[in-house]
């Protein structure tokens, strides 16, 4: 008797910002892929299915892609994440170097 099945695995790809098309507001969106397997005795096998999506994080709206899509919403994205990774961390005034002691032979 075979045992066998579908699951789908929802990986997260990156974030972009742009408008969402059903709230109107510029924000940021999750780029998701969903991978459905053809799985056997419930190991996955091979990918039978895969979409793109994105999911506004102000309202919630998902918004299905091609896969063209998905790879222009990769291109802006990837930018975006390098400024925000590489920013330099805000220069903090240095303390007064403690003052030392001249040494006395
Ligand atoms: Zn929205």
């Amino acid at each position: 008797m075979l045992i066998w099945g579908y699951r789908q695995k929802v990986l997260h790809l990156a974030m972009a910002t742009f408008l969402c098309g059903t709230c109107g507001n510029p924000t940021a969106h999750a780029l998701r892929r969903a991978v459905t397997k053809f799985t056997l005795f419930f190991i996955p096998l091979f990918p039978i299915h895969s979409k793109y999506f994105t999911q506004c994080t102000f309202c919630g709206a998902t918004n299905r892609l091609t896969k063209d899509q998905a790879q222009q919403v990769l291109a802006t994205a990837q930018p975006a994440q390098d400024q925000a990774a590489h920013q330099p961390a805000p220069q903090q005034p240095q303390p007064h170097p403690q003052y030392q002691h001249p040494h006395q032979p």
